[in-house]
């Protein structure tokens, strides 16, 4: 269901399923849609500091009358705020904003050649201040997160990273399995670029759901927690029904298939 949970490193439960919130406007806009989200059973909530949509998020987790521990909620240092004392600046601008007294993800947004060492200080700082109850890092590629664990004294517990069927990333994924780092899947749908996919078209009709439904289910089968975005409640609904059928491995690999290393967003290598 909704409420299945991945174990991370330290023991923290994390929902596989979760609502992104990327280019949706704080105020009413991102209050509703997380009002929809969690009326459908959603209990994870992934934002961003360059979002601008934190006080809407933090309004919105008030107004949907959850208690606080069963919600999982993000938040991310954006690429201008990285360095030891930035990074836990923002995090308290992050945590202000959102009206909350911890964040259960912090994630270090983009790896910044020159500072990400130091902004994982931080992270690991409040860290063990309790004031998150689990770090990690996105847009990481196997070489940065081999730096970065030269020196962490704590492994990232997450990576969240551009994952779809035409990025499958397999190297990194089995990286991050090796290493229990929990890969999280963002643009999982490609922003809807590919859902005319003949494969994915075939896969609808045999499973009776929709692309993005077929998607969403490839990324908990292969072991990917996953965070769709929509502003629309018949969306958020139809994201989230799919732990009602199971794809065959036959077809897990077909997905796997239609990898083409094609992206969306910008390259962890190059995103200046
Ligand atoms: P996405 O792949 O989730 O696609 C969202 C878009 O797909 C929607 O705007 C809508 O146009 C369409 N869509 C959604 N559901 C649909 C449905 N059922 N049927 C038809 N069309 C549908 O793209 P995203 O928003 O880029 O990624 C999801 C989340 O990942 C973001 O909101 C954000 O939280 C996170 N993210 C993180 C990073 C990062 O650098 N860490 C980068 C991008 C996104």
């Amino acid at each position: 269901s909704l409420h299945d949970t991945t174990t991370l490193h330290n023991g923290v439960k994390m929902p596989w399923f979760g609502l992104g919130v990327y280019k949706v406007e704080d105020g009413q806009e991102v209050i509703n849609s997380i009002k929809s989200a969690i009326k459908a059973g959603y209990r994870s909530i992934d934002t961003a500091a360059i979002y601008k949509n934190e006080e809407g998020v933090g309004q919105a987790v008030k107004e949907a009358g959850i208690p606080r521990e069963q919600l999982f909620i993000t938040s991310k240092v954006w690429n201008s705020d990285q360095g030891y004392e930035s990074t836990i600046a923002a995090f308290h601008e992050s945590l202000k904003k959102l009206d909350l007294d911890y964040l259960d993800l912090y994630l270090i947004h983009w790896p910044v050649k020159e500072t990400y060492k130091e902004t994982w200080k931080a992270m690991e700082t409040l860290y063990k201040e309790g004031k998150v109850k689990a770090i990690g890092v996105s847009n990481f590629h196997i070489h940065h997160l081999e730096d970065l664990m030269e020196e962490a004294e704590i492994i990232p517990m997450v990576n969240q990273v551009e994952y779809h069927p035409r990025l499958t990333q397999k190297e990194l994924l089995s990286f991050c399995q090796n290493n229990n780092i929990q890969l999280e899947a963002w643009s999982p749908l490609a922003r809807g670029r590919f859902f005319d996919d003949p494969i994915l078209i075939e896969l609808s009709q045999k499973y009776e759901k929709t692309a993005a439904q077929i998607i969403l289910r490839w990324d908990l089968q292969t072991g990917v927690v996953t965070i769709p975005k929509s502003v629309h409640e018949h969306r958020i609904i139809e994201n989230a029904n799919i732990f009602d059928f199971e794809l065959s491995n036959e077809d897990i690999a077909k997905i796997d298939s239609l990898n083409q290393n094609e992206r969306v967003g910008s390259d962890p290598d190059n995103f200046h």
